[in-house]
């Protein structure tokens, strides 16, 4: 059951940017995981805070939600990042970027904030991983408003410090107790926690400085790439804020698996069939590799097992010259199902066979071993 937005962030529906910003670092800065190590739950809990706030604080997103709940986000794709994450600390980079202590205002006006880094998938062919290709990757991010350049002003007016923290970023409340004074230090509220306020927010991003933007990017995939090897795009990430560089893009490459051959580093493995009698009197059998079919030459008495190499068939590695191999393992095939006739053959062939046919020049094993090599 996914949990009403404004529930989990315990704001009201009308609540202001302001206001569910707050909530959520407060939140955030609760089930941070250095304080819950011991609690098992609080990366889901936090998961789903920063859920909440992905849809809250993106006008579109809230609209949607507004209007048709999660189910009108789902069907006009707007995918969640906070559960797309592997982890905690992906989570509070691509929200906070970087550090998670210093982004949570505390630092007041002061610091730069590099943008959170960006994780995107894309899966290519076995063949494409051999030859390298351009891979198209679509993904969401926080970028740097175009229209004031992630200054969060409108053009042509001025931004000015917050006057409610005197451009430190935080407030502090004193409380009268029974046992003496409490002061409490909090995020200021009418700057976030930045110090610094537009006298006119920018238009386009309601002065936040970033938007929720998607983006397409073509993406060169070396030739050799191996399966959940991870392409860093730097500067690709998240936007910064207040003037810190923006994160990098990480693209994980899957490679597909491919039913022809199996992969082991840069070689490739081919198991192909051979009749047990064709074995026995030698034959050609045709052997798929990514350079297309080839004939492999069985010679008589090929025993089960027995791996052909096919030099420079294999992957290309990463950056260097050459290919690796391709080793086709010929998997001599009793044949069954016999038929009254072939029953008879068989026989007939049986009661010839002496110690000479049964003699192995070489052992299985050492055969197995040699391949292994
Ligand atoms: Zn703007
Ligand atoms: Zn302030």
């Amino acid at each position: 059951m996914r949990r009403d937005p404004y529930e989990v962030l315990g704001v009201a529906p009308d609540a202001g940017d302001g206001e569910i910003k707050k909530a959520f670092r407060s939140l955030a800065r609760e089930l941070h995981p250095d304080v819950n190590r011991h609690d098992p739950e609080a990366e889901e809990k936090f998961k789903e805070a920063a859920e909440a706030y992905e849809i809250l604080s993106d006008t579109e997103r809230r609209a949607t939600y507004d209007r048709y709940g999660f189910e009108g986000l789902d069907s006009r794709g707007f995918a969640s990042a906070a559960h797309g994450f592997g982890s905690f600390a992906d989570i509070f980079d691509a929200f906070f970027g970087g550090d998670p202590f210093g982004a949570f205002g505390g630092r007041g006006g002061a610091g730069r904030v590099q943008g959170g880094d960006v994780a995107v998938e894309v899966e290519i062919t076995l063949e494409e991983a051999a030859r390298g290709t351009t891979a198209q990757v679509a993904y969401d991010l926080v970028d740097a408003c175009e229209r004031c350049g992630g200054s969060r002003a409108e053009p042509g007016t001025q931004v000015q410090t917050c006057r409610n923290c005197q451009g430190t970023g935080r407030v502090r409340a004193v409380t009268r107790t029974a046992f003496g004074q409490l002061v409490r230090e909090h995020v200021c509220d009418v700057c976030g926690g930045e110090g610094r306020v537009p006298s006119e927010p920018c238009t386009a991003c309601g002065g936040r400085g970033r938007r929720a933007a998607r983006k397409t990017l073509d993406v060169d995939v070396p030739a050799g790439i191996a399966d959940e090897q991870r392409i860093r795009l730097s500067g690709r990430g998240h936007a910064g804020e207040r003037g810190g560089p923006p994160g990098d893009l990480y693209v994980l490459v899957r490679v597909a698996a491919d039913e022809r051959f199996l992969r082991d580093g840069n070689d490739l493995v081919t198991v192909v069939d051979v009749p047990a009698p064709a074995a026995a009197l030698g034959t050609k059998v045709g052997v798929p590799t990514l350079d297309g079919d080839e004939e492999v030459d069985v010679p008589a008495g090929t025993q089960p097992g027995t791996v052909v190499t096919l030099r420079g068939r294999g992957m290309p590695a990463i950056g260097r010259r050459g290919r690796g191999d391709q080793q086709v393992v010929l998997n001599v095939v009793i044949p069954r199902n016999l038929s009254a006739r072939q029953r008879e053959l068989l026989s007939e062939l049986r009661d010839t066979l002496t110690d000479e046919n049964m003699r192995e020049d070489e052992s299985i094993l050492s055969k197995v071993r040699r391949a292994l090599r």
